[in-house]
């Protein structure tokens, strides 16, 4: 049977680049593959097929080859430059590069084969809860957690001290194992050491051959000054230790900062209503507002402040984490009506009203002005 061309097999043309032709050979190799099909002689051949036409045309030279002289530079003999012998002219280690790369996920293969990855220990997290104030000034913090620990008598291999950790038998030490599968090898994660490539043959009786303990851990943390509700601080290297040689997993410190009950936060701005009595608002007057550093800010009231009106101040908020400069201080006005009148406020008010007069009060004339015209029409 005449073999089909390379390209139509992928389903790519000629000008095909090597992400688009990598996709197309990851499409059929996913439809056609023989663990997804298993018993499926159609399959198995439809794979093969690909996974021949990718091998040549992932290959710069072997692609060069194949674009000038067709099937004939991989026959045995043909006219190809070099010719390359064996079976559909590619070496299958080649391979299991791309073979790993696409089908690690049922093949049960990892695509890391580095020790410090499998032994990797795991990362933690430990949440705090600190203050608005405590995230202004920063603070040193103690923090206690249960994690592992390198063992100490083993040093962290496993073994009983004069013993170390021996070649695996079953995978040479490699931490893989493969198998032919036709004629492209399956490379699994060997069983027998999980990938370690070492065995241990006599356990330390402290960590029973794990190289690491239950250990109860302080750590004493900076917080940074700024911090806001959902910062996460990376301490590298305070997670749990890693085993037989592998590096320590990272502590997560996920921030929560409280909420005040003066002060609401906005990024580095802070925001608070201030409550004034109407004779403040009315006649002006200077006041005295807290800010987060735990002092007081003059504010002066203008005379004829309205409700709702806000004041700035600047550099009065929380700082910039990493940064020298401070965000700012809002505070908005709420002109507090004067309720539980005595007597003589009452008589006071009463005269006040009578004296009122449509200068005093531009908002209520206005209106007027409108329903007036609005009644008429
Ligand atoms: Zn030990
Ligand atoms: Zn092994």
């Amino acid at each position: 049977m005449a073999k089909r061309d390379y390209y139509d097999v992928l389903g790519v043309n000629k000008n095909a680049t090597p992400d688009q032709l990598k996709s197309a050979y990851r499409k059929l190799a996913v439809k056609y593959h023989p663990d997804k099909n298993p018993g499926d002689k159609i399959a198995e051949d439809k794979f093969k097929e690909a996974s021949e036409a990718y091998g040549v045309l992932s290959d710069k030279s072997k692609k060069e080859n194949y674009d000038n002289f067709g099937h004939a530079a991989f026959e045995n003999g043909g006219g190809g430059r070099g010719g390359f012998g064996g079976f559909g002219g590619f070496n299958t280690t080649d391979f299991s590069d791309i073979f790993e790369d696409f089908f690690g996920e049922f093949s049960g293969s990892r695509r890391s084969s580095k020790k410090e990855s499998y032994n990797r220990g795991s990362d933690l997290r430990y949440d705090l809860s600190i203050s608005l104030e405590e995230a202004y000034t920063g603070k040193k913090q103690n923090i206690q957690f249960s994690t592992t620990e390198k063992c100490n008598t083993c040093k962290g291999n496993g073994s009983k001290p004069g013993h170390s950790p021996e070649r695996c038998t079953y995978c040479g030490g490699n931490g893989k194992v493969r198998s032919n599968q036709g004629f492209f090898t399956v490379q699994q994660t060997c069983p027998q050491c999980a990938g370690v490539g070492e065995e241990i043959t006599n356990p330390c009786n402290d960590c029973n051959g794990q190289g690491n303990i239950q250990a109860s851990k302080k750590v004493s943390v900076t917080i940074p000054k700024g911090v806001d509700d959902g910062t996460r601080i990376r301490l590298a290297g305070k997670g749990e230790a890693g085993t037989r040689g592998g590096t320590s997993g990272d502590l997560y410190l996920f921030i929560n900062v409280d909420s005040h009950k003066l002060f609401k936060r906005s990024d580095v701005n802070l925001f608070f209503e201030f409550p004034i009595s109407v004779a403040d608002a009315a006649l002006g007057s200077t006041i005295e507002i807290p800010t987060i550093d735990g002092g007081k800010a003059k504010i002066k009231i203008p005379e004829g402040t309205q409700n709702g009106k806000q004041f700035r101040l600047k550099g009065k908020g929380m700082p910039f984490m990493r940064r020298g400069d401070f965000g700012d201080l809002y505070i908005q006005v709420k002109t507090e009506i004067p309720i539980s009148l005595n007597k003589e406020q009452k008589e006071l008010l009463e005269k006040f009203r009578k004296i009122e007069n449509e200068r005093s009060n531009p908002s209520i004339k206005k209106f007027f002005q409108r329903a007036k015209d609005f009644w008429k029409n």
